[in-house]
């Protein structure tokens, strides 16, 4: 990792560096570039992951909010004549203008800060568009999504019905992409070292949805309406979602489910089922 320059760690922006190169290899090899790749890294920070994804790659570009963090990026970025550094706010960069081009894969890889995750997250994985729009009719950014996120979210994310940690966040990624983690990530493998554990998690986004939805904006508004309200039942959760009780009966007669379960412990398949018949 480049050393150079007076940079203090920014704790409001998240900086938390990778300092483990095994883990960063880790990242790197979960990535699996290819020459054709074009790749985007959210906050290069200090360029510890940078330095080890440049050589792999054809075409970089790293969007950092920080620009006190110049010193330790310019060296880089003048070794790697394929590295585009851009200084700016990544939550307000348009995708086009990373420069991409269509006809080429593009795979992100980023150890991202954990006080933006789910907006990223959301952000790459066009939830807005997929709200209003068939999953089928809106091509992925990104073929491959490479991310450290804090521990909690890695299971959450991934998190099957049943499980305490299943949610809205966990149905709307799961709806969105194939995703998994790569690896579990110690605190101390980063400087300053953050209060919780890590994980890299991958996420593919998909290109047919995996269970049939008439109607993605409903499905959406019955997931977080009901997880809104967790402990209830998914009667009274969808009814303080706002659905009324005739909608509800007639559900549960073309569904056959039963209302009295709680949100946790349905499947994507059984919240599609609900959303089309509501
Ligand atoms: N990639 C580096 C590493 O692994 O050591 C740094 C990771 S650090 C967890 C997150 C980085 O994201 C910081 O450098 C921070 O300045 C940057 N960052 C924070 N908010 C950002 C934003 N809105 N847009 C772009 N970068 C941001």
């Amino acid at each position: 990792m480049n050393t150079t320059g007076s940079h203090r760690p920014k704790k409001r922006l998240g900086q938390n560096f990778l300092r483990d190169r095994a883990v960063l290899d880790k990242i790197v090899a979960a990535a699996e570039l290819t020459p054709e790749d074009q790749v985007l890294e959210i906050g290069p920070g200090r360029g510890a992951l940078t330095e080890v994804l440049a050589p792999h790659t054809t075409m970089l570009v790293a969007v950092e909010i920080d620009r006190g963090l110049q010193n330790h990026l310019m060296p880089l970025s003048n070794a790697h004549p394929h590295l585009d550094i851009r200084f700016q706010d990544f939550m307000k960069t348009e995708w086009a203008e990373l420069g991409f081009v269509a006809e080429r894969p593009v795979k992100v890889v980023a150890n991202i800060p954990y006080y933006i995750t789910t907006p990223i997250l959301l952000k790459l994985l066009q939830a807005v568009r997929l709200e209003k729009e068939a999953l089928s009719t809106v091509p992925p950014l990104a073929e491959r999504i490479l991310l450290m996120v804090q521990w909690e979210v890695a299971k959450r994310l991934t998190a099957s019905p049943g499980n305490k940690d299943y949610g809205s966040l966990s149905i709307i990624a799961q709806y969105a992409a194939e995703v998994s983690i790569v690896t579990k990530v110690p605190a101390g493998a980063f400087y300053p070292r953050p209060e919780v554990d890590s994980a890299v998690v991958m996420l593919k986004p998909r290109t047919v949805a995996p269970v049939a939805i008439d109607d993605a904006a409903k499905l959406f508004r019955v997931v977080r309406g009901v997880f809104q309200q967790r402990r209830k039942t998914l009667q009274n959760g969808l009814l303080a979602a706002g659905f009324e009780r005739p909608r509800l009966e007639a559900a549960v007669a073309a569904t056959g489910l039963d209302l009295g379960r709680r949100a946790e412990t349905l499947s994507l398949a059984e919240f599609a089922a609900l959303a089309n018949t509501l």
